[in-house]
């Protein structure tokens, strides 16, 4: 088993997204385009035409209807949610003055950097690894918390780069580990695998990070300990496949792939509504 049994999954909630208990900033601070499958191209701190002033979106049950794919993929790691909890009121954005917007903004982002990488600690925490290394990123984790609770004049202005520079060097010390594991665990040195077939293949331990997996087929493929650390799984064949076994994997990889009823995930990841229920 790559995993703990028994593991704790409330460690990911604070970096888990929830839209309930957020503004709109992801439809707001960031900018989009058409392409990526948004609603328009848009530029950084404009709100999208579709927000609504309760911070609803308009087409939220439509989006896939819409071929929204970008705004379904989105995940922000639950930095929405942490930002909002600062904003004393609720901020008309149409309104708000551009200084105290983009100090939301900027912070928005600073946060969801740092929750990307908490999220991919926390993973560690429930690896089957020795304790000393989940000691290191129980302090990782520590430190990145403490580094973001601070004021929102100064999380808009924090320099991120240095914590998250350590943690990366730890995230890939833990993936050498892993893949001392395995032999299969080789890697191409293009990373690339648009359009590949890999129907039914058995790809045990193999390392996908940082690859391209575009409209890639893994339909079946058998991908215990395979590593997907910041892997591109936009349009992925995952239908009928057990994920449950692989290493981080995040909801916005998730969300981009193409899956099932029958596709299994790891116990920290949900299906989208947008699979195939029936
Ligand atoms: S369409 Fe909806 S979810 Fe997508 S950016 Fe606009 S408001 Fe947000």
């Amino acid at each position: 088993m790559i995993y703990e049994k028994g593991i704790d999954l409330s460690i990911f909630e604070p970096y888990k997204i929830n839209c309930e208990s957020c503004t709109g900033l992801c439809c707001v601070a960031l900018f989009f385009s058409k392409s990526d499958g948004f609603p328009k191209d848009k530029k950084a701190g404009i709100a999208c035409k579709n927000l609504q002033p309760d911070y609803k979106c308009k087409l939220y049950s439509q989006l896939s209807k819409h071929g929204l794919k970008g705004c379904m993929a989105y995940d922000c790691f639950g930095a929405g949610q942490y930002i909002t909890r600062y904003i004393k009121g609720f901020p008309n954005w149409r309104t708000i003055s551009q200084k105290e917007a983009e100090q939301i903004f900027n912070s928005f982002l600073v946060v969801m950097r740092v929750h990307q990488t908490l999220w991919y600690l926390s993973q560690c925490l429930i690896l089957q690894l020795p304790q000393p290394e989940k000691e290191k990123a129980k302090l990782l984790i520590d430190e990145g918390n403490m580094l973001i609770d601070i004021s929102l004049e100064r999380l808009a202005v924090l320099d991120t780069q240095p914590f998250c520079e350590k943690s990366n060097n730890y995230l890939k010390h833990i993936c050498t580990i892993f893949k001392s594991y395995f032999s299969n665990s080789s890697k191409v040195s293009c990373n690339n695998y648009i359009g590949k077939n890999m129907k039914q293949k058995n790809l045990t331990g193999k390392d996908f990070s940082m690859s391209l997996l575009i409209a890639a087929n893994l339909e079946q493929a058998n991908l215990y300990g395979a590593n997907f650390l910041g892997s591109d799984t936009r349009d992925t064949n995952i239908c009928n496949t057990d994920l449950s076994q692989c290493l981080f994997l995040t909801q916005i990889q998730i969300n981009s792939a193409n899956g099932n009823n029958k596709t299994v995930l790891p116990p920290y990841l949900q299906k989208p509504k947008t699979w195939d229920v029936t």
